[in-house]
């Protein structure tokens, strides 16, 4: 297995909740001498310093200031939630059975969620003297099922799949009538006391490693692909690259699969307000920084699929291994214009990145991402970009194993360029 790949599998394994994403993202981050800043306290920033900053636990940023003299800000931007269950509390019955009750959190393919290991990640929030706390949660074990039907009860089940969340997907916690069990599991995994628990913020995580597969360890397959593999490129990239003309800013924000509008989201004040603060501490304004600006929103984007080739459209046709994917919508589900999908072809050339190009099939209306969603708040020239993958949104989804190493090359050309706006509107990029 490449070393990038076996590092991005560790990262999603450790990242079972968006909580535990941005933990192992501000630890890595802290180890390169990256600098945590609070939200609540003044900023004092200096030429060569290396800064994060976080929120509500599942949001981060981190950014360096230049040590020469630059210009506007170089921004990534990828989310950290994928499609799951949150679990709401105990069922009981019927029969002996202990289940889970849980309702869908985003759009998933709910069949991928039968019949394989699944357990609990999170946190919970505990009592302590005075107030309460967070705590991370991860039952470290296989846990729970989501049992099918029978074929012999349901005949139709391979003709006409069709879930009903409140009856067919209740995860199977156990036999008995013990209805807290979960609030026990949940406090003993957090090291805490049953009794000083107060609420808990679940979801339910598929347990099966991720692994490089294919005859010539062409593919990747995992959990949480879709976003993980770009938040693990875009963290490397911006890690690796060498100092340009412009203030890199690596973003990693939650809830895009629920529509991003929360405090962690892209439709909330962080990205604006980190930016705001960067430039009242670097004696600069946000809106004359704009201009030379650039968001490249990465989030992936849809293979041609082997067995159904039919859904792709006719000419953006994405291959797995095929290089960094630019999303293009007419309705604006993805924010790329001409001269930002330019600019990010010029980029992933120069970095020798093959580019590939990405639109729905026209009678087919697509997802969205966080990209046009962002620039309701902070308005700039905005690339959709992402990573060709398959099954996006199934509990396991596949993607092309050179694919996580395009995105860190073109990541870090990205993050080491020179972008400044000329007169004529046009671009110099260096
Ligand atoms: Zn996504």
């Amino acid at each position: 297995m490449s070393q990038t790949n076996e590092k991005l599998l560790t990262l999603i394994r450790r990242s079972p909740s968006p909580f535990h994403a941005v933990e192992q993202l501000r630890q890595r981050l802290l180890a390169e001498g990256y600098r945590e800043l609070r939200e609540r306290e003044p900023w004092q920033l200096a030429p060569g310093g290396r800064y994060l900053v976080t929120r509500g636990g599942t949001a981060l940023m981190a950014f360096r200031v230049p040590a020469g003299d630059w210009r506007g800000f170089l921004l990534t931007a990828s989310h950290c939630d994928s499609p799951t269950f949150r679990v709401k509390g105990t069922a009981a019955g019927p029969e002996n059975y202990l289940r889970l009750s849980v309702e869908p959190y985003g759009g998933m393919i709910m069949s991928s969620w039968l019949d394989r290991p699944l357990t609990l990640a999170g946190r919970g929030i505990f009592r302590r003297r005075g107030g309460v706390e967070s705590r991370l949660i991860y039952v470290d074990r296989d846990l729970l099922v989501i049992p099918s039907v029978a074929i012999h009860m349901n005949r139709e089940a391979n003709k006409h799949a069709s879930f009903d969340p409140k009856a067919d997907l209740l995860p199977l916690l156990g036999l008995g009538e013990d209805r807290d069990a979960l609030a026990r599991l949940a406090a003993e995994s957090a090291g805490a006391k049953r009794e000083d628990l107060l609420a808990l913020e679940l979801s339910l995580c598929p347990r099966e490693p991720g692994f490089v597969g294919g005859a010539a360890g062409e593919l990747v397959v995992s959990p949480r692909l879709d976003d993980l593999q770009c938040v693990y490129g875009c963290l490397e990239g911006f890690l690796q690259t060498r100092e340009g003309g412009n203030l890199p800013v690596y973003c990693v924000l939650d809830h895009e699969e629920v529509g991003s509008a929360t405090r962690q989201g892209a439709d909330g004040t962080l990205l604006r307000e980190v930016l705001e603060r960067i430039c009242a501490a670097l004696g600069r304004r946000l809106p004359e920084e704009t201009a030379d600006s650039m968001l490249l929103s990465a989030d992936n984007a849809h293979a041609v699929h082997p067995n159904h080739p039919e859904y792709a459209d006719s000419g953006h046709r994405p291959r797995l291994n095929g290089g960094v994917v630019i999303k293009h919508n007419a309705n604006r589900r993805y924010a790329t214009d001409a001269l930002a999908a330019a600019l990010a072809e010029e980029i992933c050339r120069r970095s020798g990145v093959p580019v590939q190009n990405y639109s729905n099939r026209p009678d087919l209306p697509g997802g969205s991402t966080l990209g046009s969603i962002a620039n309701t708040h902070f308005s700039v020239l905005t690339a959709d970009v992402g990573l060709a993958q398959l099954a996006m949104h199934a509990a396991c989804e596949t993607a092309g194993a050179e694919d996580t190493d395009h995105l860190i090359r073109a990541a870090a050309a990205f993050y080491g360029a020179t972008l400044r706006q000329g007169e004529d509107g046009g671009y110099d990029l260096a």
